[in-house]
């Protein structure tokens, strides 16, 4: 498994970064807390439509489609994935709206965008989170990293950078 940190485009506060549980870093001591069950401090979907009135986007019904099922799949899916997804399901949507309103939602920051050598996923957190991949399937699964404070505090010293966030890309297999 190889490891790399990586910044994430939209700075926050540390206080933003959680864990399940809302520990802090501290109360970890030395070991990383990390957790892959969906939380209920999440965004709701509820709660992404009002960011979005509140940053001024209209709510079509294609927007909230779109929206929904990234929140009830929560998973990381093409736009082509979503498009399928919703038809599926009977929902009247052109693939081109679907595109469009994915491009809207993550410009405006309310839904992630993942840039992969096979094309663009989006996922319904925006929030800064790590992401584990299966080496095997491809599959990207989000999980809560909060690295020790210590090790933090050693980036900041050798890079002379307070750090305000970071993700963690891990890479895997599942163990037998
Ligand atoms: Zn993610």
């Amino acid at each position: 498994m190889s490891v790399a940190v990586t910044t994430t485009a939209v700075p926050v506060s540390s206080g933003e970064i959680r864990s399940l549980g809302g520990e802090s870093a501290g109360a970890a001591g030395e070991s990383a807390q990390l957790d892959s069950t969906p939380s209920d401090l999440r965004a709701t979907v509820a709660q992404a439509f009002r960011r979005c009135r509140d940053l001024g986007m209209r709510l079509s019904r294609q927007r909230r489609m779109v929206l929904e099922l990234l929140w009830s799949d929560r998973r990381h899916l093409s736009a082509r994935d979503i498009f399928e997804r919703l038809n599926a399901q009977g929902r009247n949507i052109g693939h081109t709206s679907v595109y469009q309103n994915l491009e809207a939602l993550q410009s405006a920051g309310v839904i992630e965008c993942l840039d992969r050598a096979s094309g663009r996923l989006y996922g319904y957190r925006s929030d800064p989170h790590s992401h584990l991949t299966c080496l095997q399937s491809g599959e990207i699964e989000d999980l809560d990293v909060v690295l020790p404070e210590e090790l933090v505090q050693q980036i900041e010293d050798l890079t002379g950078y307070s750090i305000e966030s970071y993700t963690l890309q891990l890479y895997g297999r599942r163990r037998p």
